[in-house]
């Protein structure tokens, strides 16, 4: 039986996942916590946190912009609509009165001609820092200054946690990932469920918990609660390989909900436990899972500044790519002709534009590039958390129709990403728009078109794994 056939009879399509997490992302408003403090002492936690994080980028940033507007052409949220509030510089707005009256040497000058801020001016920011903004930093391509709004729209929405007003779907799985350590209640027992889940059905072996590994792999909320094709797609990859791989059930989880919400103290009680399993199984990569925001969360994390790690970070699609050069991936030829989406964070924000292409080629891709591509591709509308912001629908529809006029204008039948949020949000404008293109998933694309199918791990490791949990 083909890898296509079983995977259609078990898991569920990802028509059907994108419709039932829909579902679950509904239910989130109604889950989101209360404010707890006083207004007072919310608005001093969101001024105090812009102060603390204000270094000499930021600084230079608020100090130096000229209003040339350039940074309208580049932003999607500002292209789809033409409502002058979605333009990149108006975000800064806020952060700079702030700048201005608590920070910059003429504060006291500043606060002798400036209105007082208050909570009320962070409420009415929420929708500029959340739902229209998906860091994407296209804006910073086109800025002659090179201010980085993503970078500054984050610090804002450090100050929103602060102020109590992060947007109910991501403050709902904050919490959630901060006092239950699960998002969408994916746990190690949902870890190792649909790990049997994919030996009983696929006869494919994942090993878990192994002491030492040459690689560890990241796997992700949407992967064991919606998509088990993701999982069982990159566990037929590492077994076709025959690289010294395994999952570990105490650090595998690539969604980040302190990065997404603006909580760094979550940022980092997320990413630590990832870097130290990899640093106790003595792990020489890696491998983060197709979730776009997981790279910055891991390799942008603040406590890397300390000190070099002694193993290299990839996301999937940079793994995938070096082991297309290498020749390690046998694959039969895609058919049709195929576009790629990067992803911003990995792609104008990580600078992994080759290896996917890598991947393309070795699946003998009849590829078309999108009409702006790589570090100047357009945002989908959809990241940095927007995706599951009911507030941010229209602004999200609209903005996806520059992709779907970009997809529509290249001629391919199918849009390949390598991001789970891009997909959702691609799926998403697909249903709603009737939309007659594919959109598909990288690693699930190499390994729906392995030669030879999975090789299984050997009686050693399986054995080792068996016993192995730390
Ligand atoms: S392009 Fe840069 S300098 Fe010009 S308005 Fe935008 S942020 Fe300001
Ligand atoms: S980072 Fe992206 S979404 Fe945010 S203002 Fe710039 S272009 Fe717009």
């Amino acid at each position: 039986m083909s890898a296509q056939l079983e995977t259609t009879q078990v898991f569920p399509s990802f028509e059907q996942v994108y419709q039932g997490l829909a579902g679950q992302i509904g239910m989130l408003r109604q889950m989101a916590p209360e404010p707890t403090k006083s207004e007072e002492r919310r608005l001093a936690g969101a001024i105090n946190t812009l102060v603390e994080e204000t270094n000499a980028d930021e600084a230079v940033w608020l100090e130096s912009c000229i209003h040339c507007g350039q940074c309208t052409t580049a932003c999607h949220f500002f292209q789809a609509t033409g409502e002058a509030k979605y333009a990149p510089m108006r975000k800064m707005d806020l952060y700079r009165r702030v700048y201005r009256r608590e920070v910059s040497p003429l504060r006291w000058l500043f606060k002798l001609a400036t209105r007082p801020v208050k909570l009320k001016d962070f409420e009415e920011a929420q929708e500029l820092i959340y739902d229209s903004c998906s860091e994407c930093g296209r804006c910073t391509m086109v800025c002659p200054m090179g201010i980085d709004t993503a970078s500054l729209v984050h610090h804002m929405r450090s100050a929103m946690v602060a102020a109590e007003l992060v947007p109910p779907e991501l403050s709902a799985l904050r919490m959630e990932q901060k006092n239950a350590g699960t998002v969408f209640g994916s746990s190690p027992e949902t870890l190792k469920k649909m790990i049997d889940t994919i030996r009983t059905h696929y006869g494919v072996e994942i090993p878990l918990d192994l002491r030492e590994a040459e690689v560890m792999v990241l796997s992700s909320a949407v992967d064991l609660v919606a998509n088990g094709n993701g999982l069982l797609a990159t566990a037929r990859i590492m077994n076709h390989i025959g690289v010294d791989w395994t999952i570990c059930s105490d650090g595998f989880e690539s969604a980040n909900f302190g990065l997404l919400s603006g909580d760094m103290s979550l940022w980092r009680m997320q990413a630590d436990p990832i870097v130290a399993a990899a640093q106790r199984i003595g792990a020489k990569t890696l491998v983060i899972a197709e979730c776009g925001h997981a790279y910055p969360a891991l390799r942008w994390n603040p406590m890397l500044r300390s000190g070099a790690l002694p193993f290299e970070m990839m996301y999937m699609s940079e793994f995938l790519g070096r082991q297309a050069k290498a020749g390690k991936l046998r694959l039969r030829p895609l058919e049709g002709k195929v576009t790629y989406h990067d992803p911003c964070k990995t792609g104008r924000r990580g600078g992994a534009f080759d290896e996917p292409r890598a991947v393309l080629k070795a699946l003998g891709a009849d590829f078309v590039e999108l009409p702006a591509n790589k570090e100047y591709n357009w945002c989908c509308g959809g990241g940095a958390g927007i995706f599951l912001l009911e507030d941010a629908t229209r602004l999200r529809d609209e903005s996806f129709k520059i992709k779907i006029r970009e997809v529509n204008e290249t001629g391919a039948e199918a849009v390949v990403v390598s991001c789970a949020s891009c997909r959702l949000n691609f799926e998403a404008g697909r249903q709603k728009n009737h939309w007659d293109k594919r959109v598909d998933s990288l690693v699930e694309l190499v390994a729906d078109h392995l030669i030879d199918g999975p090789t299984p791990i050997s009686g050693k490791k399986a054995a080792d794994a068996e016993g192995a949990v730390a």
